[in-house]
């Protein structure tokens, strides 16, 4: 395994090298989707790791897909780009049909069809998913669905979307978690039913507001039984929350190996600013926070591959890996003095980029919450 994990670190490397910061810079000043980067990284297949290899992909596990997102953010790149495309896969192929796997995953795989975007958020539900209101009406051999999502990232970039709505209103289920069902939304059907306004944000994500506006889509579409959606749907977060802690860890590396290698060439007082305790000291901690969250991420992705459910290891993987960037974000700006704030040296960027990962996809609180009640036994305060 180990040689494994080495190929494909070594592979995403070289790859990335191909997309310097001047890259990225540009994209971010532009906000323009980074197009080359997404469709190399398909090229090359990554993309495609979690898809098994007889409809065309990696067949690798969740262990795969974070090496492969670790080492694009740490070569300073951003995987927010096309992370969706990994995670979204793991409801269709864990809960999809036969039918379903055959018609969509083999285009996935190849680049054909693009599946980026995850659509659950909604503006008066925030964290709590249960109270979403777009709803999916059933008539005949269809649904048509009505409602409005917020900070649905790179629908625009996107062929197919995962959405989550409601089947049966809140006030008729015995559950809050029930009566949510998952679909495939093929935005290519969807016209005019689907509207998309971009949300100008500090970071370059392509997030949006989307309206549906009696969207039709075919029941042949639904994933898994109707009413049995959050339980799907939380199965993918896991995975995203695995991914996403995986970007801050390569997030957290790429802070430490730029401030540790500033920290040793530039020269202040006749000496390398590193050699003061009060620069090496905050990059050394916020290095073994990163570590320490990698071990716990890894221990997560391990008993996701082998079955685990249950969301405690990835979110605190999640919760772990946001502070240890977060931490070494700080460590790098203060030890590159007002060049962590001019653009051209990329820490400022890689700083807005990281501060996303402290309340999203999940806000830090609703992690404390979640181990409070679930895992320590506490009662609920909401
Ligand atoms: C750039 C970006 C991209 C995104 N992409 C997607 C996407 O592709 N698909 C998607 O579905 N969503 C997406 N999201 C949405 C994201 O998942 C949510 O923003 C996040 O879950 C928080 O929800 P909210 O913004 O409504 O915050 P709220 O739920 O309104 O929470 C606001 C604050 O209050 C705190 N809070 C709320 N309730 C409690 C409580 N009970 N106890 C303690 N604290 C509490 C939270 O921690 C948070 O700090 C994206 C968001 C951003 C910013």
């Amino acid at each position: 395994m180990a040689s494994l994990h080495d190929d494909l670190r070594a592979g995403v490397r070289s790859l990335c090298a191909r997309f310097d910061n001047a890259y990225w810079r540009a994209s971010d000043e532009a906000r323009a989707y980074p197009h080359e980067f997404v469709d190399a990284l398909t090229e090359a297949g990554y993309l495609a790791c979690l898809i098994p290899e007889e409809y065309g992909g990696m067949g690798l596990g969740i262990r795969e897909a974070s090496v492969i997102l670790e080492e694009i953010n740490r070569s300073g790149a951003n995987s927010a780009a096309c992370h969706a495309q990994m995670y979204t896969m793991g409801t269709v192929l864990r809960h999809g049909s036969e039918e379903q796997k055959r018609r969509y995953l083999p285009g996935i795989a190849c680049g054909e069809l693009r599946l980026q975007a995850f659509a659950v958020t909604e503006p008066d539900a925030g964290s709590d998913t249960t109270r979403i209101r777009t709803f999916a009406a059933r008539q005949g051999r269809r649904y048509v669905v009505t409602g409005q999502k917020v900070f649905i990232s790179r629908v625009r970039q996107s062929d197919l979307m995962i959405l989550l709505a409601r089947t049966t209103p809140l006030d008729e289920v015995e559950k809050r978690t029930g009566g949510l069902s998952v679909f495939i939304v093929d935005l290519r059907d969807a016209g005019d039913a689907v509207r998309v306004k971009p949300i100008d944000t500090m970071i370059n994500h392509e997030s949006c507001e989307v309206f549906f506006d009696g969207v039709e889509v075919p029941a042949g579409n639904r994933i898994g039984d109707e009413g049995r959606g959050f339980r799907y749907i939380m199965s993918g977060m896991n995975a995203e929350r695995i991914l996403l802690a995986s970007e801050s860890v390569g997030d957290g590396l790429y802070f430490v190996d730029r401030a540790s290698e500033y920290a040793r060439s530039r020269r202040v007082f006749d000496r390398p600013i590193g050699a003061n305790q009060g620069v090496q000291f905050p990059i050394a901690d916020a290095y073994m926070d990163v570590r320490a969250a990698a071990a716990v991420r890894d221990q997560a992705a391990r008993d996701f591959d082998a079955g685990e459910t249950r969301g405690d290891g990835p979110n605190m993987a999640k919760y772990l890996a946001s502070r240890a960037a977060w931490k070494a974000a700080n460590a790098a700006m203060d030890a590159f003095g007002g060049w962590g704030m001019a653009a051209e040296y990329g820490i400022e960027r890689k700083f807005r980029e990281a501060r996303l990962y402290l309340i999203a996809p999940v806000a830090n609180n609703l992690v404390l919450s979640h181990v409070a009640t679930h895992v320590l036994g506490m009662p609920r305060s909401f």
